[in-house]
């Protein structure tokens, strides 16, 4: 298994609109899942959509445990061409992002979703989700739609956080 690195805002290939798997079975595919899981584990973080390293496919992981032990972590879900069939509720919470580190700010989500996905083993799944597992549904699912958290906030505390982002990348920068 391998670390990937994280694509950060504002690299293109998070603004594209992911393609889907056709071949779950396939070795490469297999191996990317893998290593997206460590990736995920490593950062540490709750979840991880494949555009965020560098692969623009309709996969995702997620793991709500909040181990960063990989030995206790899990389980892990791994959605591949993930719909969302029904959704209701709306409830904000904060949210942050391993593709923009260090900014956290309150999104709205719905509060429980229906997804229909494809497993790592080529299997047909449904899941009902609520709490923290359905916003991390929703939000890697955005990611395969080259939608970020921050183009849910508010053209007011988007403009806000692209000053203070990009002033931070400068700083990192000196
Ligand atoms: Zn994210």
């Amino acid at each position: 298994m391998a670390l990937l690195r994280i694509r950060k805002y504002p690299e293109d290939i998070l603004r594209r609109q992911a393609l889907p798997v056709e071949n779950v079975r396939d070795a490469e595919l297999q191996r990317l899942i893998d290593d997206m899981i460590e990736t995920m584990h490593d950062a540490p973080g709750i979840g991880l959509a494949a555009p965020q390293v560098g692969v623009s496919r309709r996969i995702c992981v997620i793991d709500v445990s909040g181990s960063e032990q990989p030995e206790s972590a899990g389980p892990v879900h791994v959605l591949i061409n993930p719909e969302i069939l029904d959704a209701s509720e709306q409830i904000v919470a904060e949210e942050g992002c391993l593709s923009i580190p260090g900014y956290h700010c309150d999104v709205k989500r719905y509060g429980r979703v229906i997804a229909r996905y494809t497993d790592r083993d080529g299997n047909h799944q449904e899941i009902v989700a609520t709490d923290l597992l359905c916003r991390a549904i929703q939000h890697e699912l955005d990611h395969l739609n080259g939608v970020l958290f921050v183009d849910r906030i508010g053209s007011f505390r988007k403009e806000l956080f692209k000053r203070r982002y990009k002033k931070s990348l400068s700083q990192a920068e000196a």
